[in-house]
């Protein structure tokens, strides 16, 4: 029997009525570098989004599942792509500024784009790249930047307002099948070549949802978040689409996203929340012990992307801000789980629960598969890869314009649930606890360590500014660990006392024996220690390493 219920479907187009209009009043403000900041209401973004809409179809003829790039910092602009390109029956194609040029050009002669939206600033970018990207017919540009690398090019060039001039902001929305494709965003690389991850309408809208609950994010209309995470790393986490459903109004930091500008923006602006990668935060830790500022109006901040050394998270408490940790992956959407703990305990039964990846929404299931494919029980202790399914989850990979939706077999399960290629335990709560990505554990002798519990331990010592951990050959063990140490100004430990600091939380024989102070861990494209270019550095003999054993 089928229910009486209305078909609705569910659609960007939907979220940005909503904001526009319920939440109009709501803000979206654009770090400029000068005394004012920029601000621009949900209502006015809305109508530029309709306008937006008008010239990218009347003038530059795109149609129905075009891809439509944009190569943007956070800013309203970019907002209002996110909104215009969907909703008018468009694929927004995110492109991570970050990428080595040559991953850029796959990435766009992949998806094929036809239309690039940039800002200004990233035109020395994009200018050498536009030669080797047949498929792109018309750049954009949005705001300040010198554009006269761009004569000459086989490309129509337009201005940004001067688009958008005139036109009306009524855009005749078509009713869009909410499995329809909304945006995509490829993988950052971190291991192996990017793959293009496609999300549709709906899973868009129920991801917002998810972010918007009380569990997750949880933010009103009374919030302003700063979103520090890239519009171009996972959609920034999916917060634009989630802010225009309940009226949270936005801090864009666009291209100031220095530790110094970041503190300034926070006592300038007063955000109650705000989202970033571990190494953000480092950052404006080290800014702020230098600087001192008072940036305690932040109750709340959702810290994921790699792990978030419990340090960190002391470090903040004491600045009278709470770091909530998150797990996710482009092909989650990103939000797979969040560390609330459960109600009821007190600072102190809260923590254990604080420093794991989190607990699952009701949107994502999860299991853990241990090394003979069998799944494994929730206990705390059973240790194996996590797979996961749910509406907001990737089914397969972009197979290309001409190509099939793939779906390697490293990366999906026969019945069809996502391998995360993360390792972790579960306990009988529900809580997630990763001890490593499968790529980066390290098996020593038949035992595996965890990098990321070395690095916790290590980043924890008061003179130690970053610590990274990689398997590296060994004779005897197959595998040991390396340690790569970034030392905080003025600090003089040695390795010898590092080394009896790491045994009082971790047992002696998973103690690095190797050991290299570096000036910076390498990082990717979207701030995570970068370990294939550690392991590369060692292999070639550049990083001078210490023998310490104890
Ligand atoms: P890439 O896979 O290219 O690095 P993603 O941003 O999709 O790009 O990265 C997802 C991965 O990041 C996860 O599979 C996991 O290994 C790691 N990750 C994300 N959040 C966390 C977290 N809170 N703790 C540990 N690892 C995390």
């Amino acid at each position: 029997m089928l229910s009486t219920m209305q078909d609705v479907q569910l659609t960007v187009t939907r979220i940005l009525k909503h904001g526009m209009t319920i939440h109009g009043r709501s803000q979206v403000t654009t770090w400029t570098g000068e005394a004012e900041p920029h601000r621009r209401s949900f209502a006015e973004i809305g109508a530029r989004a309709g306008r937006l809409a008008h010239a990218l179809r009347d003038e530059l003829g795109v149609q129905q599942d075009d891809r439509v790039a944009t190569l943007m910092w956070n800013n309203a602009e970019h907002v209002e792509a996110y909104f215009a390109i969907p909703s008018m029956g468009a694929v927004l194609h995110t492109l991570n500024l970050r990428l080595p040029p040559e991953q850029l050009v796959f990435i766009v002669n992949h998806a094929a784009d036809k239309v690039v939206i940039a800002n200004g600033t990233l035109l020395p970018l994009l200018v050498p790249l536009l030669p080797h990207l047949p498929t792109i017919e018309h750049v954009v540009v949005a705001g300040p930047g010198d554009r006269s690398g761009l004569e000459g090019l086989n490309v129509r060039v337009h201005d940004y307002e001067e688009l958008l001039a005139g036109r009306s902001e009524a855009y005749p929305w078509p009713e869009l099948d909410e499995r329809q494709a909304a945006a995509m965003c490829y993988t950052s690389g971190t291991t192996g070549d990017p793959k293009g991850v496609v999300y549709s309408h709906r899973s868009i809208y129920l991801h917002s949802m998810q972010v918007n609950m009380a569990e997750s994010m949880g933010l009103t209309d009374a919030d302003t978040t700063l979103v520090v995470v890239p519009q171009f790393h996972v959609n920034a986490w999916g917060l634009p689409h989630a802010t225009f459903m309940t009226g949270i109004n936005m801090l864009m930091p666009d291209r100031f996203l220095q530790p110094g500008p970041i503190a300034d923006m926070i006592v300038a602006e007063q955000p109650t929340h705000a989202a970033a990668v571990p190494t953000i935060w480092q950052g404006l830790l080290a800014e702020l012990s230098a600087n001192p500022r008072d940036i305690s109006c932040m109750k709340q901040v959702t810290i994921g992307g790699s792990a978030c050394p419990p340090s960190l998270m002391e470090a903040y408490d004491r600045l009278g801000v709470r770091l909530c940790h998150a797990w996710g992956m482009t092909e989650t959407s990103p939000l797979g789980t969040m560390a609330h703990p459960p109600a009821g305990l007190g600072a102190d039964e809260e923590w254990p629960y604080r420093i794991t990846q989190g607990r699952f929404p009701a949107g994502v299931e999860a299991r853990l598969i241990g090394p003979g494919g069998d799944v494994l029980p929730w206990d705390g202790e059973s240790a194996g890869e996590l797979e996961v399914r749910g509406t907001w989850i990737a089914g397969s990979y972009y197979g290309g314009a001409s190509g099939e939706p793939h779906r390697p077999e490293d990366k999906f399960s026969a019945d069809g649930w996502l391998k995360t290629g993360d390792v972790g335990v579960i306990s009988t709560d529900g809580y997630l606890t990763l001890t490593d990505r499968a790529k980066d554990v390290i098996k020593s002798g038949g035992e595996w360590i965890s990098s990321v519990e070395l690095e916790n331990a290590l980043m924890a010592h008061p003179e130690v500014a970053e610590a990274a951990v990689v398997a590296v050959p060994d004779d005897k063990w197959g595998e040991r660990p390396l340690a790569t140490v970034v030392l905080a100004e003025g600090a003089t430990v040695d390795y010898n006392s590092l080394r009896s600091f790491l045994g009082e939380s971790i047992a002696k024989w998973q103690l690095p024996e190797r050991w290299a102070l570096v000036p910076a861990v390498p990082k990717t494209s979207v701030g995570k220690f970068d370990k294939k270019v550690i392991r590369k550095q060692y292999a070639d003999g550049e990083l001078e390493v210490t023998l310490v054993e104890g």
